[in-house]
């Protein structure tokens, strides 16, 4: 593995926190009216390094680095030698180094999900904000792909921390309303992102262009007035600043608004929540919590009544609250685009949602709605913080719960992709079987709280395919159907051999 390197600046103090050594990698598909360094755009050129070469490269200004220095991969775009920034930043965690990357954005996408985990600070330099404007720039029509790469930094497994910046071309953005639309395609990152900055244009690279022979499309601009450049990006900050005070005023609204909602479904005879106490006292959850904090958490929780039908909590919800179900079943699906709910999983008695939500505090990417009347133990985040997040027995059984969820979306995704109409009920009803199943004298009966359209969607067969497939299965001495409701399962075997 090699790549191209253009040059390499050491005791660097502007790129990345504390002082670093910056590699500059060759290539880049941009090309920025107002870019100094035209002769890192070609994608091959300059030094030839692997990855060992970066490595101990990197190594002999260690202790310059202190706690916060490190290593930066600028360009050029780095993110275009893809796997040659991932395997060097694969060997530089390992060796315990802080990383930078410089980006705008525009690199190999087939490896963000790999590299952008291993970055502690993300340079993001947004050239403009809106389409016509980044074209006009760039000469690329590349504004929807760059807030693409905005959106999906969270997804792809990036959790350090943003700096953004803007260079400020005179007559281009250098006004207040520039600055507003700057600080609103930040929306989607705004909780990383640590500051902004605005490089005011120069025009040192000019030369360059001339020494090359490349024509230089800002011929005759000025420099940016590096007063006015600064004043400007204090106006981006304070507006960044306020943007986010509103958006945590909103979201303490959102969840109060929930708190009170839940509140207000409190089960209310105190008979049935001194039963729920006691019952909630033999649950695991509470091993780790001394004796005399019981009480204090058993005061802390709502134990909500939640009606069939109603909603636990939504895409997008903030992760305030864990939902430990106590009685009854909850559905958690998503609407597909072409409109259809798409159910994951069914949770009942004894089971929980949000824990990893709480954990790793991502907003609810599913839908959680009751489908029988609920009594639900809803844990706040505060109280999950303060007894729970330090718990062996609740942070394993969180494991154990993502565990078990992502080997039912593999199967799910299997039975979707793979399997017709008989192998997707089959593999249903045999699901149905090991999470709701009791055992009677005439078979395994299944007690559904889902309508045929709700098992349906949680298999991704349509209402009129299940119902018909449960007919023939009827009818092959499978499974026996009483009402819509009940269905008892008479050769598992049978139903076995579709699957397996
Ligand atoms: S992204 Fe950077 S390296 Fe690429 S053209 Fe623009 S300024 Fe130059």
């Amino acid at each position: 593995m090699q790549g191209f390197v253009h040059s390499i600046e050491t005791m660097g103090l502007l790129d990345g926190p504390g002082t670093r050594t910056i590699f500059f990698l060759q290539g880049c598909p941009l090309r920025c009216a107002f870019c100094h360094n035209p002769d890192t755009l070609k994608r091959v050129g300059g030094q030839v390094m692997t990855p060992e070469d970066i490595l101990k490269f990197a190594g002999r200004y260690r202790s310059y680095y202190g706690e916060e220095g490190g290593v930066t991969f600028s360009g050029g775009e780095p993110l275009l030698q893809g796997e040659f920034v991932y395997q060097c930043l694969k060997l530089l965690k390992q060796e315990g180094y802080n990383t930078c990357v410089d980006t705008s954005g525009f690199g190999n996408p087939r490896f963000y999900s790999r590299i952008l985990p291993l970055v502690d600070t993300l340079i993001l330099d947004v050239k403009a904000f809106d389409r016509q404007s980044f074209e006009d720039l760039t000469t690329i029509d590349g504004f929807d792909a760059y807030l693409e790469f905005l959106n999906r930094l969270g997804r792809n497994g990036f959790s350090g921390q943003i700096w953004v910046r803007h260079v400020m071309v005179p007559g281009l953005t250098d006004d207040e309303e520039s600055m507003e639309k700057f600080i609103r395609i930040l929306k989607p990152i705004r909780n990383k992102v640590d500051r902004i900055e605005i490089l005011p244009y120069h025009t040192s690279g000019v030369k360059k262009y001339h020494e090359l022979g490349i024509p230089y499309r800002l011929e005759g601009v000025e420099p940016m007035d590096k007063k006015r450049a600064k004043e400007l990006e204090i106006y981006a900050n304070k507006l960044f600043a306020e943007e986010l005070r509103q958006e945590r005023a909103e979201r303490e609204r959102v969840r109060q608004e929930k708190f009170k909602q839940l509140k207000e479904n409190e089960v209310a005879s105190e008979q049935e929540k001194a039963e729920m106490f006691q019952a909630l006292r033999q649950l695991p959850l509470l091993n780790d919590v001394d004796e005399q904090d019981v009480e204090a958490v058993l005061n802390e929780v709502i134990l909500s009544n939640i009606k069939a039908g109603e909603l636990i909590f939504k895409t997008g919800d903030a992760p305030d609250f864990m939902y430990l179900i106590f009685e009854g079943q909850m559905k958690i699906f998503v609407n597909t685009v072409d409109g259809e709910e798409q159910i994951f999983y069914i949770y009942r008695d004894g089971d929980f949602v949000g824990g990893l939500n709480l954990l790793v505090q991502t907003p609810y990417r599913y839908i959680g709605q009751a489908l029988t009347d609920c009594k639900v133990v809803v844990i706040p985040k505060s109280t999950f913080d303060k007894y729970f997040y330090n718990s062996p027995v609740v942070l394993r059984s969180v494991l154990v719960k993502s565990f078990e969820r992502i080997r039912w979306a593999e199967e799910l995704i299997q039975r979707l992709a793979t399997s017709n109409a008989s192998m997707k009920t089959a593999g249903l009803l045999l699901k149905l079987v090991k999470r709701i199943g009791v055992e009677t004298e005439e078979g395994i009966r299944l007690e559904l709280s889902m309508s045929r359209e709700e098992l349906g969607n949680y298999s991704g067969l349509r209402r009129e395919t299940i119902t018909r497939k449960l007919g023939e299965f009827k009818e092959l001495g499978y499974i026996e159907l009483v009402g819509n409701r009940v269905i008892i399962v008479k050769d598992i075997e049978a139903l076995e051999s579709y699957v397996l």
